[in-house]
C-alpha cells in the first residue's frame, strides 16, 4: 500500500542549495509527476525528474536565475531555471503554455508529502525506481497532460 501524507495547505515554499533564490507557490498542485526519460535523467543528474505541476499564476520568486532553453523533439521548448552560483535545478515553464510552472519537487523546504500520482517514460525507468501501485503508469509519453492531473485528483479528491 502507498502512504500518501496529506498535502498541506499553500503556500509551498522552495528554494535553491545556497539559498539565494527562493519560490513560493501559492496554490494546490495540479499534479505530481515522475518523469523517468532519459533527459530528465540528465538534467536533474538523477534517476528521474520528479517534479510538481501547478498553476504559475499565483507562483512568485525572488533571486536570480539563469535560463536554459531545452527544445524537446516535438518542437516544445522549456525555459529550465537554475540558481546560477550553487546549479541546483529548481523549475521550468514551457514557453508554449506558460500557465504552468513545474517546480522540481527536491527544492520544496518540506517535500515530505511529494508522493508521485503519475510515472511516465516508465520504460527507460532505471531498475532502483519505485512505482507505487496507485499512481498512473505510462510507458512513454503521456498521451495529454490532462491524464496527469486526472490521476493526482483521483488520488487526492478536490474539496
Ligand atoms: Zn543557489
Ligand atoms: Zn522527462
Amino acid at each position: 500500500m502507498t502512504t500518501r501524507p496529506p498535502i498541506p495547505e499553500p503556500p509551498h515554499q522552495g528554494g535553491c542549495l545556497c539559498g539565494k533564490v527562493r519560490y513560493s507557490l501559492n496554490a494546490r498542485p495540479l499534479a505530481v509527476n515522475a518523469c523517468h526519460c532519459t533527459d530528465c535523467q540528465k538534467l536533474t543528474g538523477a534517476t528521474n525528474f520528479l517534479v510538481v505541476i501547478a498553476p504559475s499564476e499565483p507562483f512568485t520568486s525572488t533571486g536570480e536565475t539563469q535560463s536554459y532553453i531545452k527544445k524537446a523533439d516535438s518542437g516544445r521548448e522549456l525555459d529550465i531555471r537554475r540558481c546560477p552560483n550553487c546549479g541546483s535545478r529548481l523549475w521550468h515553464h514551457n514557453l508554449s503554455n506558460p500557465a504552468l510552472v513545474f517546480i522540481a519537487a527536491g527544492t520544496l523546504d518540506d517535500p515530505s508529502w511529494v508522493v508521485p500520482t503519475s510515472h511516465i517514460w516508465v520504460k527507460r525507468a532505471a531498475p532502483s525506481v519505485l512505482i507505487q501501485d496507485d499512481a498512473l503508469v505510462v510507458d512513454g509519453p503521456p498521451a495529454e497532460r490532462a491524464l496527469l492531473f486526472e490521476a493526482f485528483d483521483r488520488l487526492y479528491p478536490p474539496r
